[in-house]
């Protein structure tokens, strides 16, 4: 394991951070400035294809307007205040924010992709009842600098902006470089399973995602990154219509008082019109799946008869399953099922048609568990969830 304290750098309230700012944003504060929107454009390669955070740097433009730019502006990352990595290549990176308040991202590299799981808050609004994240008490929305900042700083980390063109060598004939890069890439998935409830700060995980979808930036397409909900029902028709991402929903219980006990925002949009939503959400198809995580909670939700019930309500929808074994916490009111128990809802699910994958722990040496990082005693099993989410055929 390998633990690095990073300095904090300097604060800089006075210029203003680029990132963050949509495409039109970043548009119009060029021009508040007097420069022409091709230098927009330049500078968004720059910034978001190239990572680089210097405006010395960027070549392509005139010294004079990179002076101005570094006179005004900053191309800023969240402050790292631990970056740590597991014996088995799972990363993690501990980011702190001017007011103090500090979330997780981690990356789980695999043989055909890797994947960054990004938080969308800090803490959670919601109480689900076997989740860590949910007894914070301070909670509050991360903006979209903040959301797309954890993909920045996951890139730098695992150095994968693109050589700068000069030092690359010359391109042989074939692919398109971009097609050539996204090979090789280490970041190429995303999904929004750390801290927080996405489609409660949905504004902001819109914008950043929009940044992380634009072709000529970070350009990480939409059938590559999942938004997990816990079930914000008129939220899930916006999600599908205005980002095209793939859906995760965490269900958890096929009855709806077991779901009001566990995930209590149930109790105002119960399991009927969460999965009528899920039925009808633009973009899904048999080639696209929506995801149902489904943590094993021993003796709770666990039996053959639930798995059954569960077979029968994901009926007619392009669905598939993730098996999460449970990740205790300190005064958790619940255990993991047993394996035996897994294995069984598992082959039922299976056999219905679905599959119905249950993970493996990574990066348990450096607790990859979003959220609990302060946390010694805590046993990391919530990586699975990551797992579970970057395996998906999407
Ligand atoms: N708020 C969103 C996304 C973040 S949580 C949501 O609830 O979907 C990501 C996943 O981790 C959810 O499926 C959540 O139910 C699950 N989870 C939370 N705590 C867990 C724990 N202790 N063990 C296993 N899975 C957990
Ligand atoms: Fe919030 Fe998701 Fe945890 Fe529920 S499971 S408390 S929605 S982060």
């Amino acid at each position: 394991m390998d633990d690095v304290i990073l300095p904090a750098p300097a604060a800089d309230a006075a210029r203003k951070n680029l990132i963050g700012l949509s495409r039109e944003e970043l548009l119009a504060e060029m021009a508040s400035i007097g420069a022409a929107p091709f230098r927009a454009n330049q500078l968004w390669h720059w910034i978001y294809h190239r990572g680089v955070t210097d405006f010395a740097a960027m070549t392509s433009l005139a010294k004079s307007f990179r002076e101005q730019l570094a006179e005004a502006y900053v191309v800023g990352r969240p402050e790292v205040s631990r970056a740590l990595a597991s014996i088995d290549g799972t990363r993690k990176w501990l980011l702190r924010f001017p007011d103090g308040q500090e979330i997780e991202t981690v990356h789980i590299p695999e043989d055909d992709r890797g994947t960054l799981c990004v938080s969308s808050q800090v803490g959670c609004t919601l109480t689900c009842k076997f989740c860590h994240t949910g007894t914070q008490r301070l909670v509050r929305n991360l903006d979209a600098a903040e959301i797309v900042g954890q993909i920045m700083v996951a890139r730098d980390g695992l150095q994968e902006w693109p050589l700068a063109a000069e030092a690359r060598p010359p391109r042989p004939a074939g692919p398109r470089p971009s097609e050539q890069e996204a090979e090789d890439r280490q970041l190429t998935n995303i999904v929004m399973m750390g801290m927080g409830e996405p489609l409660y700060n949905f504004e902001a995980v819109a914008k950043a995602l929009r940044i992380v979808m634009d072709h000529e930036g970070l350009s990480i397409s939409k059938r590559k990154i999942t938004l997990s909900t816990s079930g914000i029902v008129p939220m899930i028709e916006r999600c599908g219509a205005e980002l095209g991402v793939n859906l995760a929903i965490s269900l958890h219980a096929v009855r709806n008082d077991l779901r009001d006990e566990l995930v209590p925002i149930n109790k105002k949009y119960p399991i009927a019109e969460l999965l009528a939503a899920c039925r009808t959400y633009p973009g899904s198809s048999n080639a696209r799946r929506i995801t149902f995580e489904y943590v094993m909670l021993k003796g709770v939700n666990d039996s053959p008869a639930e798995a059954r019930e569960l077979v029968r309500l994901l009926r007619g929808i392009p669905a598939k399953v993730n098996l999460i074994p449970f990740n205790p916490w300190p005064g958790a009111p619940y255990e993991c099922s047993s394996n035996a128990a897994i294995k069984a809802f598992s082959d039922i699910v299976f056999e219905a048609g679905y599959s119905s994958p249950v993970r493996t722990p990574r990066g348990q040496d450096i607790m990859a568990a979003c959220g609990q990082l302060k946390s010694d005693s805590i046993k990391q099993r919530r990586s699975e969830i990551l797992r579970a989410a970057a395996e998906a055929p999407l």
